[in-house]
């Protein structure tokens, strides 16, 4: 369920499957140990290849929201954009009106997770008034020169 909310309203956190690498940060960092990430690995061999090839797959990815502090540090510190703010707040988990499976309800596995996908705004605007990115406008000067003209002035200086 989604409604009008205001644009910095947090919801719930989608993930979105194929850009997980399974690294763990986002469970490393979580105050409150509520991602439940299991995985194991793979070896393909590689034709041509002196060693195996190893990669990680996911078997499950799990968030508790009966513990979850919205504080949004697994999206911030996944390096991989695996993790969204979605405007989502009708979740199911609140269990009954007395509480009864309240908690273990709240535990809501990567289908979900993955449903949330499509919620994910898109990102905000440009600022008009920023200036343009370095990469977009940079001119590649000489060497051991005066360094990028984009290049904020203190640091020009010392280039
Ligand atoms: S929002 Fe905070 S508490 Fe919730 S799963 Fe992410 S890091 Fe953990
Ligand atoms: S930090 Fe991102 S890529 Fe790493 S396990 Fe968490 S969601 Fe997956």
């Amino acid at each position: 369920m989604t409604t009008e909310l205001p644009p910095r309203t947090r919801g719930v956190i989608a993930l979105l499957e194929s850009n997980c690498t399974v690294c763990m940060i986002c469970a490393r960092e979580c105050p409150d140990w509520c991602l439940h990430i299991t995985s194991h690995t793979e070896v393909e061999e590689v034709p041509g290849s002196a060693r195996p090839r190893t990669h990680n797959v996911l078997d499950r990815f799990a968030i508790d929201y009966g513990q979850c502090l919205y504080c949004g540090i697994c999206v911030e510190v996944c390096p991989f954009d695996a993790l969204h703010w979605a405007p989502e707040f009708g979740y199911p988990g609140t269990g009954t009106l007395d509480g009864a499976g309240a908690v273990a309800e709240l535990v809501h596995e990567r289908d979900v997770l993955g449903t949330w996908v499509a919620e994910v705004p898109p990102p905000p605007p440009l600022d008009a008034a920023a200036e343009p990115a370095p990469e977009t406008t940079a001119t590649r000067g000489a060497r051991g020169g005066a360094g990028t003209p984009r290049r904020p002035g203190a640091l020009r200086e010392r280039t």
